[in-house]
């Protein structure tokens, strides 16, 4: 059978090989049911040949130790994905659903970070000191080993690229477990890698296969020096778990529940358009999503009507058509879930719009949720307080700041906030007060390849993209030369 995307073997040590079950696994279009691509249903052994093969690599290459190769192979990749760009961001829409415009911009997200740790592989330098008069001390940037990576199916391109570039950059050898659902996509990326030649076999590696079982197994493997995992809070948690019993480098980007603050001083004509484009962008699966918007009850009744009138203006539809605005949740069990939130919203609150699934004609096909809104809600319902992942958006009014940065505070996630004011001291000093990793004025979800965004509280241990983003991925060694006269 054809495939829209294709069928894929694991990419282990420099070679396309089976996984030891010979089990595939299928994803879907989300909009349509169709089965898109195939890949392998990789075991635990699988896993733990694939880290002992990038283990031998990483001490057996030169890779380790030649800046200038990781970064001529980095800036090669990247330009393949340019290459083959509008034909990836198709797969990408084939496999998560998201429309065609937003996955074209992931990919340009994606190869952002590819060239800017390749430029970036080049500029690792540590430190002397000289400690007294016959001591000198160098403190060198050296590689963790072999680092693993786990994706999730979001975004899964721009968030694989975000942190598998600087572990390459950083000279690490990988492994790589991308989500279930976005696996052929992420195989179609790695297919223009092979034949890259400054790439040594077994530096880039990648098995498919279930998180609970191949990811858990990279999470244990002795051979594996550090987890770079992105998902959600909850498997965070468990693999923080697992990996304190071999000491594992942890890097853990989670969840979120974002807050952003319209202030009746704000630009409304501004802040009110990104409020619905904050939510429903990729139908509000995006780990910064603003998904509670807290409004100043002056400007309340203004700010509830436009937001429903606009939400109601999306089209939402089959990705793969460029009129649409919103497309398909990319999994079933996850719209399943965000309908069982909207009716715990329907339970503590009002439905301003939306509210349901959508299934008139083609949409039956797919899983597609209309873009929500629900006003009169208590900050105590899980609606406010759990991460939805979907096209929901919360609103709650407030009446003075102190109220609001306690509101926005008020939740176990801390990943991202928004600021809307034109009053430059508040804007400042609510910012400042934010308990998240990024606080946003008078825009939102700006996620930069040269700056870090990461979790304060239950959203994770760590930052991605800018320098921080890179260092993570190394180890200091500290080198100490004693020159002293002969006695
Ligand atoms: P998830 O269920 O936690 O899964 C993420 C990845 O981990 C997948 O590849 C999954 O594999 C794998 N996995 C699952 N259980 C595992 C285990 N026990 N050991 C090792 N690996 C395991 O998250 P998701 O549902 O894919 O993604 C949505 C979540 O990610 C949301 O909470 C979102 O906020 C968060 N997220 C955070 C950021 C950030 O930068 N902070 C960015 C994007 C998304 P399978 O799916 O194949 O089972
Ligand atoms: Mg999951």
């Amino acid at each position: 059978m054809e495939l829209a995307i294709g069928s894929f073997q694991n990419y282990v040590g420099g070679k396309w090989c089976t996984s030891e079950t010979g089990e595939w696994m299928e994803q879907i279009n989300p909009a349509t049911g169709e089965i898109v691509s195939r890949v392998q249903k990789s075991s635990p052994k699988d896993a733990t040949e694939a880290a002992q093969i990038a283990a031998k690599a990483f001490l057996k290459q030169d890779w380790a130790f030649n800046p200038r190769k990781r970064s001529a192979a980095l800036f090669k990749w990247a330009a393949k994905m340019r290459e083959n760009r509008e034909e990836l961001a198709k797969m990408l829409t084939l496999e998560t659903g998201k429309p065609i415009r937003e996955a074209r911009g992931e990919l340009l997200g994606a190869i952002g970070y590819m060239e800017y740790y390749a430029s970036a592989a080049r500029t690792l330098y540590g430190t002397t000191n000289a400690v007294d008069q016959n001591t000198l001390s160098i403190l060198s940037r050296e590689p963790v080993g072999v680092v693993a990576v786990i994706v999730p199916w979001n975004y899964p391109v721009t968030l694989l690229m975000r942190d598998l570039a600087p572990a390459l950059a950083a000279g690490n050898a990988t492994v790589i477990k991308p989500a279930r659902q976005t696996s052929g996509v992420t195989m179609a990326c790695i297919s223009l890698m092979t034949d890259i030649e400054e790439f040594p076999p077994g530096i880039v590696n990648i098995i498919t296969g279930s998180g609970s079982t191949t990811g858990m197994q990279l999470t244990r493997e002795k051979t594996v020096d550090m987890v770079q995992f992105t998902g959600s809070s909850d498997t965070g948690k468990v693999i923080m778990a697992e990996a304190a019993k071999t000491m594992k480098k942890l890097s853990l980007e989670l969840g979120g529940k974002s807050a952003s603050i319209i202030f009746e001083d704000a630009d409304l004509n501004k802040a009110i358009p990104f409020a619905i484009t904050s939510i429903f962008t990729n139908a509000g699966q995006l780990c910064t999503s603003a998904s509670r918007l807290l409004v100043q009850e002056s400007v309340a009744e203004q700010v509830f009507k436009e937001l429903k009138e606009r939400a109601e203006s999306l089209k939402v539809g089959n990705g793969l058509d460029e009129s649409n605005d919103m497309g398909a949740i990319t999994i079933e069990s996850q719209m399943n879930s965000i309908l069982d939130y909207i009716e715990i919203g329907k339970r503590d609150g009002k439905i301003l719009t939306g509210g349901k699934r959508l299934t008139e004609g083609e949409l039956a096909k797919g899983f597609f949720v209309a873009p929500t809104i629900i006003t009169d809600i208590p900050c105590e319902s899980p609606v406010v307080q759990e991460e939805i992942f979907g096209p929901v958006l919360t609103v709650q009014t407030f009446k003075e700041e102190d109220e609001a940065v306690e509101m926005a505070n008020g939740t176990s996630f801390g990943l991202a906030s928004g600021v809307w004011s034109q009053d430059i001291d508040r804007a400042m000093r609510v910012a400042r007060k934010m308990r998240a990793g990024t606080a946003w004025v008078n825009t939102y979800n700006r996620l930069l390849n040269e700056c870090e965004t990461g979790g304060y509280k239950e959203s994770g241990i760590g930052r991605s993209g800018g320098t921080e983003g890179l260092l993570k991925f190394t180890e200091v060694k500290h080198i100490c030369i004693d020159f002293s006269p002969k006695a």
